[in-house]
């Protein structure tokens, strides 16, 4: 049996603007919508930043959160993953109203980032005690860290802070963003570099940035990861062609997964390849 590969969509980040594409979707509906369509292509995980409605600015509002997964839940069963740092470089939120929309909604997972840098010109701070602080919360509400790695530096972070003092029982979920102004390069040569650094158990994707979504995540597919696309971090389907729905993007990944000689992974396949937290119950 071919190995399946899961695909995670990021339907809206918190960086994209409608100037840049008139398909990003902004309201709750919107946001919904794309996600229903992106699972009915092939999406087993939707990654999810909340926007003002009106505006179509970042926001950290937990009642906008509600209303994607309350929304979602009813129409699909996707793996649900909200940020933890979304809000950090474009908003300078603080560590708390970062973490408050993870502790009120309980989603599947949510994202855990591995350290600070410049994104960009700006600071993303997440100092060790943040991340642990982060870490043993996640593990109480039985939510999945997907560790963002943005440098091989990274990977020394999640092993030092919380690997090796058991914070998190392992395997750990990964992401490997490249391609950001302040993190690691987006070559194949680094990809390599990163992959070959973690712990063989571990689970992975690569996120990559504009034009490196499909080079770099395919390369990640065929290294043995998984892929991430979405107008968060790319609105192209090909050079110069925007894609009128993250489910297009979607499409396009299940037709390269499939030419490889491999399966996509259903969201019951998800579950089971993906170290889930078990819940209690799902919040309403
Ligand atoms: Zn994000």
């Amino acid at each position: 049996m071919s190995r399946k590969v899961m695909i995670t969509v990021a339907p809206t980040g918190s960086v994209t603007t409608r100037a840049e594409t008139p398909y990003l979707p902004i309201t709750p509906e919107e946001v919904i919508e794309e996600t229903v369509r992106s699972y009915n292509a092939g999406a087993s995980v939707v990654h999810l930043h909340a926007r003002d409605p009106d505006t179509g600015a970042p926001t950290s509002s937990v009642e906008i959160f509600r209303m994607y997964l309350d929304g979602i839940r009813q129409r699909c069963p996707i793996i649900t993953q909200i940020t933890t740092g979304g809000g950090a470089a474009t908003l300078g939120l603080g560590y708390e109203e970062r973490f408050r929309p993870v502790e009120e909604l309980r989603p599947d997972s949510a994202s855990l980032n591995a350290g600070s840098m410049n994104f960009g010109r700006k600071l993303f701070p997440n100092p060790p005690e943040v991340m642990e602080r982060y870490a043993k919360r996640m593990v109480e509400l039985g939510v999945m860290p997907e560790f963002e790695i943005y440098d091989l530096s990274m990977i020394q972070n999640v092993d030092v802070w919380i690997r090796k003092p058991g914070i998190v029982p392992t395997p750990y979920q990964n992401s490997f963003v490249m391609g950001v102004l302040g993190g690691i390069p987006p070559t194949f040569k680094n990809l390599l570099a990163l992959v070959e650094s973690l712990p063989d158990r571990d689970t992975w994707q690569v996120i990559g940035i504009g034009r490196h979504q499909f080079t770099l995540g395919v390369a990640g597919i065929l290294l043995g990861g998984n892929i991430r696309v979405g107008f968060e971090d790319n609105i192209y389907l090909a050079k110069g062609v925007l894609a009128r729905s993250n489910a297009e993007l979607v499409e396009k990944a299940v037709r390269i997964i499939r030419e490889l000689g491999f399966e996509v992974a259903s969201v019951e396949e998800a579950r089971s390849i993906l170290p889930l937290r078990p819940q209690e119950r799902h919040p309403q």
